[in-house]
C-alpha cells in the first residue's frame, strides 16, 4: 500500500485515520523513515483521534510515553537512542506486546529482530515537498487494522 501524502494536512488527515482504527484494533505498528520524515506528526494525529487532547511529546529522551485513552492505553516509543534489545527489554517491551495494547514505534531500524514482529510497518520518505507512505501488513491483525484505516481514510 503507498500513498502520497502531499503536505502536512494529507499527514494529519492520513493520521487521524489511523487513530479511528486503532481504537478498535489493538496493534504494534512499526514507523520507520529519517529525521523529519512525518512519524511523529502521524502518531499525533493518531492520538487526537483517539482522544487524547494533551500534548504529544517525541519520546527521544524519555524513550517511551504513555497515554491512557478510552480505547485503552497507548505506547509510544523511540528507539533513536536505544542501544540493543536487551534495554528494549528492561523496558519491559515485551509485557507492552503482550497486554493488548496499541504499541507505536519510531526509529524500528534500529532493532530490526523485534520490529520485524511489527503487525503493521509503515514506513515514510521524502518525496518532494511531501512525503510518500508505504504500509505493509505482516500479521493477520496487521491486515485487519491496515483494512479499518484504509477504509477511514477513503
Ligand atoms: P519525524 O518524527 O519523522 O522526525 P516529524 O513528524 O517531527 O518527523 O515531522 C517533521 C516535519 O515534517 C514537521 O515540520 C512536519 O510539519 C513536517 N511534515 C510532516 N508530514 C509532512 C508532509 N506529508 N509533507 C510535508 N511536511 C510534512
Ligand atoms: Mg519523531
Amino acid at each position: 500500500m503507498i500513498l502520497d501524502l502531499t503536505d502536512e494536512a494529507a499527514s494529519l488527515r492520513v493520521g487521524a485515520g489511523l487513530g479511528r482504527a486503532l481504537a478498535s484494533h489493538a496493534a504494534f505498528v512499526t514507523l520507520a523513515g529519517d529525521l523529519g520524515a512525518g512519524k511523529t506528526t502521524l502518531v499525533r494525529a493518531a492520538m487526537r483521534a483517539l482522544g487524547h487532547a494533551g500534548p504529544v511529546r517525541s519520546p527521544t529522551y524519555t524513550l517511551i510515553e504513555s497515554y491512557g485513552v478510552a480505547a485503552g492505553t497507548v505506547h509510544h516509543l523511540d528507539w533513536y537512542r536505544l542501544g540493543d534489545e536487551e534495554e528494549l527489554e528492561s523496558l519491559g517491551f515485551r509485557d507492552l506486546l503482550q497486554s493488548n495494547s496499541r504499541v507505536l514505534v519510531e526509529w524500528p531500524e534500529r532493532i530490526p529482530a523485534v520490529a520485524a514482529k511489527a503487525d503493521l510497518a509503515v514506513s515514510l520518505v521524502y518525496a518532494g515537498d511531501g512525503r510518500r507512505m508505504t504500509v505493509h501488513a505482516q500479521s493477520l491483525a496487521g491486515e485487519r487494522l491496515l483494512s479499518a484505516w484504509m477504509t477511514e481514510i477513503a
